[in-house]
């Protein structure tokens, strides 16, 4: 837990004056609500129920005897409803608006991930929702916007700055601050003002209790566990019951993008550009520019193209606890086709960070020991990014056909009828 919003020198609650009352009741309200027994049992029937936990420890022993390195398993958060881990957190706040009366959620969302995750849970719990969500987003993100929508959420583009997360961020504060009472903000990985990463961190470390106790019924000497570290709350969630211990190692895996230097990464706790900052209430390490901008970034997963990081990370980073890998894309991709065709596991291209940098030391460990890769979320949603590399030329005649076939008239639906 941190003390008083802190981790170390990192964490804290840098909002404005308008935010200071809706964030002391929900700082309240939460830390009443995880004491009160009701509200854990509500929680864990929705997550046994809804979410489909506990998601299952998969032993790949195809990739385990041809690397002949530890056993490799993977806990398989791409099972969870929705697709990925972001359900855990959605479900939790969401039943949390409920408890504490409020009558409408906001969320932010990048790429649509957290924006359908936060649609499902309120439309399971019945709270009216809306998404903000960058006009540049909302273009190159279809898929997710037609998916929120069918969960009966209502998208908002934002059209101000650079029409992004960051920029979507920016104006869900502004709603937040607007309508403190009815509306709660339902913020999507670990970060942002105190109580936040606590918050978030407690509501996914569902995952590392369950792989606890999963080890532990399969008799694992855990060496490694290795998550992908976009906001960090797959990762902080994953290795919570084991950040107070000196083992296993615990390995953040972030986007090495396409190389190094300015823009080409999102590489926050061993990247060129990354400096302590204060962004978006928090203060935690980011990619700045020489004159404190946020920087841009680049990664193929956009799960983890964000110039921030949760702060507990920059703690544990700094402090050692956590080591940290940057993944190139094109590795990414390697490990990503690697388990599919090894294992018949699609990761998501966040989660394909992480086994990648199990590959990079599988090797080293011995036969004896475990190495645990979070599988965030699955790759079905990422059609559109891996066709194209994969298979570039019939992806294009493919959506040339498509685009033909609609335009002619031809609904598929009233044709066939
Ligand atoms: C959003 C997302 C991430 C990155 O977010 P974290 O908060 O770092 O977990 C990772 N994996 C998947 C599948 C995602 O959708």
């Amino acid at each position: 837990m941190s003390e008083n919003g802190y981790f170390g020198v990192f964490g804290g609650k840098y909002v404005p004056e308008v935010l200071r009352r809706p964030i002391d009741e929900l700082e309240k309200g939460f830390y009443e609500a995880i004491q009160d027994p009701s509200f854990l049992e509500e929680l864990k029937t929705l997550q046994d129920n809804f979410i489909g936990r506990p998601t299952p420890l998969l032993f790949a022993k195809n990739a385990t005897a041809d690397l002949g390195g530890a056993k490799i398993y993977i806990k398989m958060e791409g099972l969870a409803n929705t697709g990925a881990h972001k359900i855990n957190n959605a479900i939790g706040q969401a039943l949390l608006v409920k408890r504490m009366g409020k009558t409408r959620v906001i969320a932010e969302t990048g790429a649509g991930q957290h924006g359908v995750a936060t649609a499902a849970a309120c439309a399971h719990l019945g709270i009216p929702c809306e998404i903000y969500m960058g006009e540049v987003d909302v273009r190159r993100q279809q898929p997710n916007v037609a998916t929120m929508e069918m969960y009966g959420a209502k998208v908002i583009p934002v059209r101000s700055g650079s029409k992004t997360l960051k920029d979507a961020i920016n104006e869900a504060m502004r709603d937040w601050a607007s309508h403190p009472d009815t509306t709660h903000y339902l913020i999507g990985s670990a970060l942002g003002p105190a109580p936040f990463p606590d918050m978030v961190r407690i509501f996914q470390s569902v995952i590392g209790r369950e792989v606890k106790e999963q080890a532990a019924a399969k008799n694992l000497d855990i060496a490694a566990l290795v998550a992908c570290v976009g906001g960090g709350s797959n990762a902080i969630g994953f290795f919570e019951p084991y950040l107070e211990a000196t083992a296993p190692r615990l390995i953040g895996a972030e986007a090495g993008g396409i190389g190094t230097g300015y823009g080409e990464n999102a590489a926050r706790m061993t990247g060129n550009a990354a400096r302590e900052g204060i962004v978006h209430g928090y203060k935690s390490r980011f990619l700045l520019t020489e004159d404190g901008q946020m920087a841009e970034t680049r990664s193929i997963s956009a799960g983890l193209d964000y110039p921030g990081i949760n702060p507990q990370f920059a703690d544990l980073g700094v402090s050692g606890r956590v080591e940290f890998m940057a993944i190139p894309d094109k590795e990414v991709l390697e490990a990503l086709q690697y388990f599919a065709r090894k294992e018949g596991v699609f990761f998501a291209l966040e989660s394909a960070h992480a086994a990648a940098a199990a590959l990079r030391i599988v090797k080293e460990i011995p036969k004896d020991k475990a190495i645990i890769i979070n599988m965030s979320g699955r790759g079905d949603k990422d059609i559109f990014i891996t066709s194209p590399v994969f298979r570039n030329r019939q992806w294009k005649e493919f959506l040339k056909s498509e685009l033909t076939r609609l335009e002619s008239g031809a609904d598929i639906y009233h044709a066939k009828n």
